[in-house]
């Protein structure tokens, strides 16, 4: 089942659609999936982004809870423009998540698995 499929209501439709497809698919095999993040504003990627600095700077990325995922700067995340989401599943079933999403359609990148992204999206803003 899906956890937080509400966070998807900030999409692009096209985006959304393809989303829950994937949300589709992982409840068919009785996977369960918590979506995290969808649309966000600019003042919550400034956010992501300090606390990003912050943990770059003091050491810690990707050695504590807070410091687990990279975030680009404010005006510049597909987030911002309802173009991409971030989900997990049990940690064993991660790569089969990332080949689901991608079948959508999505990008998923090597150093930040949660986020599905529009490939290219940049033209598109
Ligand atoms: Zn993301």
């Amino acid at each position: 089942m899906a956890v937080g499929r509400a966070r998807l209501s900030g999409l692009e439709q096209d985006v959304r659609a393809a989303a829950n497809w994937c949300l589709d698919v992982a409840d068919h095999y009785g996977v369960t999936v918590t979506v995290v993040s969808g649309r966000r504003s600019t003042d919550e990627q400034r956010r992501l982004w300090n606390n990003y600095q912050n943990c770059l700077r003091s050491g810690n990325m990707g050695r504590t809870a807070n410091c687990k995922y990279p975030a680009n700067p404010p005006g510049d995340s597909a987030h911002e423009y309802g173009l991409a989401w971030d989900s997990v599943v049990d940690p064993s079933l991660m790569p089969w998540w990332k080949r689901i999403r991608e079948l959508a359609g999505f990008h998923v990148i090597a150093g930040d698995l949660p986020h599905a992204e529009v490939p290219g999206w940049r033209q598109y803003v």
